[in-house]
């Protein structure tokens, strides 16, 4: 039997075309986009290159917080957004090959700052059209309530998604903390939102047990669960989620950082994949979990011991759960099916 050693995966996951279906905004931000808008800004973050790298090595979950939150007080014109923006679509195209993604944005962080909702709503607009010409990605946005503000912050998301949504903007999203943020409280909100047509995509299971991925289930409508990591406990949960191909967007890395999951070796991915239930394998917070897209596909080919043809499926999956344009899912999928032929 031919030993393949990982080296001969690393070159084609780095070649293998991608959707991207779990990732945040402002956690996609690099250090070097962070050196750009601390140049901007300067105070606390450093914006030179290696006290940045130092800055962002992670270390424990209480510092991600740290990183994520001075990176959040960065952000304070339109134009942050849009370079913040326009540069993680760089990244995602240039370095992950990410042809489509579906970013999870918080408006109502950015509305906190004192970005009004529509020059929020033009800025990453501006940025998604700049990058689907020149870099040939095209991106989707989700709508997510940050969940720690509670009902308020929902009111104001929802209004954000229904009054002021741009076309593009194809889902709804929850995160945040789970303990202590019931998901039933939401219920109306989702509900408004999947009336106007937006998918109803809210992270559970990731710090709590397997209740919240059937409150996510029976109380938002859930299409995707983000995580659903303790799904894993539930048989009868995995049986639900496998029969009505409810996918759940893995983030390996994430769950490690986030001690969802303790480490590698018992994450279940594998238990997922043996149920039936179709999983979508995802970066979260790349940067600040010292982690790519490309690192996690390594991290499932490892954990589910693909080979080409099984990254090539991997990568398949998220493209058809995707809410993609039909013309942008066929395109992807024959570009994938490309890459495996000259692999
Ligand atoms: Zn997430």
């Amino acid at each position: 039997m031919l030993c393949r050693m990982p080296s001969d995966l690393t070159g084609f996951i780095a070649r293998l075309p991608k959707a991207e279906l779990h990732v945040h905004h402002v956690g996609s931000a690099s250090p070097r986009i962070v050196s750009e808008l601390a140049t901007r800004h300067p105070g606390v973050v450093p914006s030179d290159p290696d006290a940045l790298a130092e800055f962002f090595a992670f270390r424990d979950f209480a510092h991600f917080i740290e990183v994520y939150l001075a990176v959040v007080d960065l952000i304070r014109t339109p134009e942050d957004v849009r370079l913040l923006t326009y540069e993680i679509a760089r990244e995602m195209a240039e370095v992950q090959q990410v042809r489509y993604a579906e970013l999870t944005v918080t408006p109502h962080t950015s509305v906190l700052t004192g970005i009004p909702i529509e020059a929020f709503t033009e800025a990453i607009e501006d940025a998604r059209v700049a990058a689907e010409r020149d870099l040939g990605i095209v991106l989707r946005w989700i709508y997510d309530i940050p969940g720690e503000f509670g009902v308020p912050a929902a009111d104001a998301t929802l209004g954000y998604a229904l009054d002021h949504g741009p076309e593009s903007l194809i889902g709804f999203g929850l995160g945040g903390p789970e303990v202590g943020v019931p998901r039933p409280q939401f219920e109306s909100h989702f509900a408004a939102a999947r009336a106007a047509g937006l998918r109803s995509l809210p992270h559970a299971g990731e710090t709590t047990g397997p209740e919240t991925v059937w409150d996510a289930l029976r109380h938002l409508g859930a299409e995707r669960i983000g995580h659903g990591t303790s799904s894993a406990q539930d048989p009868a949960l995995l049986a639900h989620l496998a029969e009505h191909r409810i996918p759940l967007e893995v983030c390996p890395s994430s769950n490690i950082a986030t001690r969802a999951v303790a480490t590698l070796e018992e994450h279940p991915l594998r238990t997922f994949v043996e149920a039936g239930v179709v999983v979508t394998i995802n970066s979260d917070d790349p940067p600040m979990f010292g982690t790519t897209l490309n690192r996690e596909y390594q991290i499932a080919a490892d954990l589910l011991d693909l080979d080409e043809g099984g990254l090539a499926e991997v990568a398949r999956t998220a493209v058809r759960v995707s809410f993609a344009p039909d013309d942008v899912k066929s395109r992807v999928l024959e570009e994938i099916d490309a890459a495996l032929a000259g692999a």
